[in-house]
């Protein structure tokens, strides 16, 4: 009856997903099954229209983390069975924007929902307004997270601001999955060029703080609301989170959705999901960026005192003509020229790409200005492009771009038909490798942005000793902590500098030992399987490929039978499970790995099809 109950259920949520015009139907609705587990993205049919882009955004991020995830209207939602929900779909998302108008009688299914062991995720403003548009004295879902999130009769227009967003404490940032470089000594959150930011937040306040753990505060000046929280509700978890984060992505902001959609689905429910990092094993890319002529003995330099190694690859990204700010003023690289011998050397330890379109700083001014257009730019990146494929007799297929000047809309379409796979970006600061959005849409399911791993405000190791001047201990912590993220989230991070940066410095603020050391412990992290050192290339296609992979989880007794397809093979692909829910599973071709709270299931084996069967506790 269950069962049956479900299929028509997923029939109705389908047929409606297509009624309503979703660009987002994909491959976890081809593997969906009422038995399967998975995560619920719920909306409302009448907002979409406006807020359809947050439903693509929450989307596109639980595709990214291996998430089998279902988006489903209220309606259909309502109609089923909520403890039989709460089996199939223990996690319910009620995201920004697409929940802001919800019936009234949505509140009992919710309460039975919870009391049946599911739990769920209240985003921004789901639920403030009722079905007709009016603002509700108090939401029904207030009496489930212990948050109002908006008391428009008290606040009226100060319902929403804005606000600095600060940790309650360390392990409180820890736990949210925000990683260092991303808060100030206060715990608030930073950003590249920025400093601390002010973030969109709801007016919540606390209306119930019985079992309420608050994570973190929305700082504003009527006093500090609450932005993050959780609390036990009946049997399961009902969570809020007063920040947009669907909004945020689809503008270039993927830290907080992504951070806080890792904390809630793993952290807090232990669902199994896919590893997006090759065999399991978190990452960190190092990028250099080559501007001009002040690099050629730099990089004999770097090669002498080996910090360029072989076995920790990097991604090497070069403006290659003869100029730099002027036709004619002979101080850029000129990899096609004097500068080849260096490039040369350098070429076997690293994957060359393209910094930008052949004069550096021109380029940035050029594009920046809004002078060049399309033309312009293409004959400037194919120079460079075809300079330095004709120097290293390989592809070019990562980008940066000169001084960050990247207005995505002229780009995107000139890096795909160029044939790039990555790029390095100062959007979406401090977040892993993403298929980036802008302006409510994604840009491109060709490109991987590499969003750049800041230090609050600075990220290069030159803004670091020019700007705050920091000392090179709290450089090498910060390097340290980046490999500590990355090893313990199982997660990517690009980390960015100029060569002679480590070499042209003031007094004692000098990083090169501070990177030495840092690439000592890389070595060391790498050798014990720890975590890699890779390039923006090869994270890139093991991403696209990990995001073709169809899965299922089939919730099957006390068990979970995992099946996995990938018509590109499975090898380097890995899944996670509970440790405390399952036993840890073994198999030919499989190695599985147990720590902290997860077994880390590894498939070793070149094969398309893999089934797994997990017996339960
Ligand atoms: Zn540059």
């Amino acid at each position: 009856m269950r069962r049956t109950v479900m299929i028509v259920l997923v029939v109705i949520g389908c047929l409606l997903v297509a009624w309503h015009g979703l660009r987002t139907v994909d491959r976890t609705d081809r593997v969906a099954d009422r038995t399967d587990l998975r995560v619920l993205l719920a909306y409302a049919p009448s907002m979409l229209d406006e807020y359809g882009y947050v439903l693509d955004a929450w989307r596109s991020v639980m595709e990214e983390e291996g998430v089998a995830v279902e988006v489903l209207d209220m309606y259909t939602l309502q109609d089923a069975d909520p403890s039989a929900v709460a089996v199939s779909a223990p996690a319910l998302i009620l995201p920004d924007g697409v929940c802001r108008s919800l019936f009234s009688s949505f509140g009992p299914w919710v309460e039975s929902y919870l009391q049946a062991g599911g739990s769920i995720l209240a985003v921004h403003d789901a639920g403030v307004r009722s079905q007709k548009g009016a603002y509700l004295p108090r939401s029904w879902l207030a009496g489930v997270t212990g948050v109002l999130a908006v008391d428009y009769n008290d606040l009226g227009d100060a319902s929403f601001t804005t606000a600095a967003i600060r940790f309650e404490d360390a392990a409180a940032a820890e736990l949210c999955g925000i990683p260092p470089g991303k808060l100030d000594e206060t715990l608030h959150l930073t950003g590249y060029g920025y400093g601390r930011l002010e973030y969109p937040v709801t007016g919540s306040r606390v209306i119930d703080s019985y079992g309420l753990n608050v994570l973190a505060w929305a700082e504003t000046p009527a006093g500090d609301l609450p932005a993050v929280t959780v609390r036990r509700h009946g049997e399961g978890l009902a969570g809020y989170v007063s920040l947009p984060l669907g909004h945020l992505k689809a503008h270039a902001d993927d830290l907080p959705l992504r951070s806080l959609l890792r904390w809630w689905l793993f952290d807090e429910l232990g669902l199994p999901h896919l590893l997006n990092v090759e065999n399991g094993v978190g990452a960190v890319v190092f990028n250099w960026h080559i501007d001009s002529n002040s690099e050629w003995t730099v990089i004999d330099s770097m090669l002498r005192d080996g910090l360029v190694r072989e076995g920790l690859p990097t991604s090497v990204h070069v403006c290659a003509g003869a100029d730099l700010n002027e036709p004619g003023d002979a101080m850029g690289f000129d990899a096609g020229g004097r500068g080849r011998g260096y490039l040369e050397r350098l070429a076997p330890l690293a994957e060359i790409g393209s910094h930008g379109g052949w004069s550096h700083n021109l380029f940035a001014r050029e594009v920046a200005s809004g002078r060049w257009g399309e033309s312009e730019v293409r004959d400037a990146l194919r120079r460079n492009i075809e300079c330095l494929s004709g120097v290293v007799s390989r592809p070019i297929v990562e980008y940066s771009a000169p001084a960050g000047v990247h207005p995505p809309q002229l780009m995107t379409g000139i890096l795909e038909d160029f044939g790039f796979t990555s790029y390095y970006f100062t959007g979406d600061g401090g977040s892993a490798p993403n298929r980036s959005f802008a302006d409510g849409a994604m840009l491109s399911t060709e490109l991987i942005a590499f969003p750049v791993m800041p230090l609050r405000d600075v990220a290069s190791f030159g803004e670091m000793e020019s700007g705050p001047g920091l000392a090179a201990a709290e450089v090498a912590d910060w390097l340290q902590g980046v490999s500590d993220f990355c090893e313990h989230q199982r997660t990517v991070r690009l980390v960015y500098s100029h060569p002679y940066n480590l070499y042209q410095y003031h007094g004692d603020l000098n990083y090169r030992p501070a990177f030495s050391a840092w690439l000592d412990d890389l070595e060391r992290r790498r050798d014990a399987g720890l975590l890699s050192m890779t390039t923006m290339k090869d994270h890139a296609a093991f991403l696209q490929r990990m995001l073709n992979v169809e899965f299922r989880w089939v919730r099957d007794r006390g068990g979970l039978r995992v099946e996995l397809h990938s018509e590109e093979g499975l090898a380097g692909i890995s899944f996670a499970l509970p440790a405390a829910r399952y036993q840890p599973p073994s198999g030919e071709g499989l190695r599985t790995v147990t720590s902290d709270a997860w077994h880390v299931v590894v498939i070793e084996d070149e094969t398309v099809d893999v089934v797994v069967d997990c017996r339960g506790r």
